[in-house]
């Protein structure tokens, strides 16, 4: 359901496209595969962002949160990676004002300020290949995990101004992301295919309402979100989509059995 609302663009004269990105195994960060190829690539072809805004899977709160320090740490939220992943830095700076003026903006949710969190590997080891030299403001917003997919979805469009100031909306998750059929290998259950393939053929179809509406998808859906916290960054982006925006998808595939790494540009 895009809006009749038009994306005007008062500020920078660039609306930035907003990005949901399967990030997958947080190795993508230290290994020369064909995602982080991807995302270096990416981050050459996009307009200079003033700042992300990151909706990660791996910040889940009881009430919604924006960071808003100085300086956030790389957070590493993971145990049995190679110690070259706990080495990894992203010094990115925070931007307290605008994690305010977030906070004003946003009129059906009370958002709170945060001091405590920083940037954890949903959004660090994405970034670190897109942006290795971390030389503008990166910002986190948590998903609240009491709430329901539409608020989120809804969280998503009143961000989308946020796009006419060169702010790049950043989703970072995956469609499909089962780690208990986790097979450490390049192959995909059929199940996961089926999931994936669904959700993008309702993203290009503009059916925003069935993706919410994720559990009545079908059989597929309990295998491929088995909780729902690296689905959600998703509704947040088509949240965030204007009226008649391009869509690209890359990395579209599924890996590892269960885990999608399907992404897409909007705008
Ligand atoms: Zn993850």
């Amino acid at each position: 359901m895009p809006s009749d609302e038009m994306d005007m663009t008062a500020d920078s004269g660039i609306t930035m496209p907003a990005l949901f990105v399967g990030h997958g195994s947080p190795t993508n960060a230290i290994e020369d595969n064909e995602f982080g190829r991807a995302w270096a690539a990416l981050g050459r072809s996009l307009p200079r962002p003033k700042a992300i805004l990151c909706i990660s899977a791996h910040w889940e709160t009881n009430g919604t949160w924006v960071t808003a320090m100085d300086q956030p740490r790389t957070i590493h939220d993971f145990q049995g990676f190679p110690q070259a992943l706990f080495d990894m830095q992203y010094p990115a700076p925070g931007d307290p004002e605008l994690a305010l003026r977030i906070q004003k903006l946003v009129a059906g949710a009370e958002l709170q300020l945060d001091l405590n969190w920083g940037l954890d590997h949903g959004t660090w080891s994405v970034l670190s290949k897109m942006y290795p030299e971390a030389d503008f403001p990166v910002l986190q917003l948590s998903l609240d995990r009491s709430r329901e997919p539409q608020y989120h979805y809804d969280l998503g469009r009143e961000l989308r101004v946020l796009r006419n100031e060169g702010i790049l909306i950043l989703g970072s998750g995956n469609i499909v992301h089962n780690l208990r059929t986790v097979v450490w290998e390049d192959t995909a259950y059929d199940w996961a295919v089926e999931f994936d393939e669904t959700i993008r053929r309702l993203i290009l179809a503009g059916d925003h309402a069935a993706i919410i509406d994720y559990p009545n998808l079908g059989p597929a859906d309990r295998l491929s979100v088995p909780t729902n916290e690296h689905y959600l960054p998703l509704l947040y982006v088509l949240g965030a989509q204007g009226t008649e925006e391009q869509l690209q998808f890359f990395s579209d595939r599924v890996t590892l059995g269960s885990i999608s790494m399907s992404s897409v540009q909007i705008g």
